[in-house]
């Protein structure tokens, strides 16, 4: 599926809940691991694939394989990190991010299942991230000031072809 990139109006739309835990859900999360997956990325929120839906997939390359995690809500968060991170909707670009060190996340697998996640360091950021892209918030969004505005203008010099744009997978949400 083609990726939505900044300034498409979905990517800012509030996502409306999952209802039916039925076959067509389970192939749009197919697809979505498939984008992830050739992006290549570590995490995918429907809204970025234009689809307003609390759905989102994520894979950090280890035993668990990817994963689906629908109508995801943060219940609780501990502590603090702060490291590199990008967006699949705004490619290219890497920034320091404050994010809570562990975080709990409540929602439903494909069937419908309640799936309860403890995750810390890189899938901590992963579900904030993507939950962010639930409530239309990105990641530009949580930057200190001096950096959203290098950003802002990296991404204008990117529309004018003045700046090439480098892929980091680790990092890529
Ligand atoms: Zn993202």
């Amino acid at each position: 599926m083609p990726i939505r990139t900044f300034g498409d109006p979905v990517l800012r739309e509030p996502a409306r809940p999952v209802e039916s835990f039925d076959d067509a859900l389970r192939r749009l999360a197919d697809d979505m691991v498939e984008t992830m997956h050739d992006a290549p990325g570590v995490g995918l929120a429907a809204p970025q694939v234009g689809r307003s839906l609390r759905l989102i997939v994520f894979d950090l390359q280890d035993e668990q394989g990817s994963r689906a995690l629908a109508n995801p809500v943060l219940r609780d968060e501990w502590g603090e990190q702060i490291e590199e991170e990008g967006c699949l909707s705004i490619p290219g670009l890497y920034y320091p991010v404050r994010r809570a060190a562990r975080v709990w996340a409540e929602g439903f697998d494909l069937d419908g299942n309640a799936v309860t996640i403890e995750a810390e360091e890189l899938l901590a950021r992963v579900l904030q991230h993507e939950v962010d892209h639930l409530a239309g918030v990105l990641f530009l969004d949580r930057l200190d000031a001096e950096h959203r505005t290098e950003a802002l203008s990296a991404i204008r010099d990117q529309t004018l072809g003045l700046q090439p744009v480098a892929h980091d997978p680790n990092r890529a949400l």
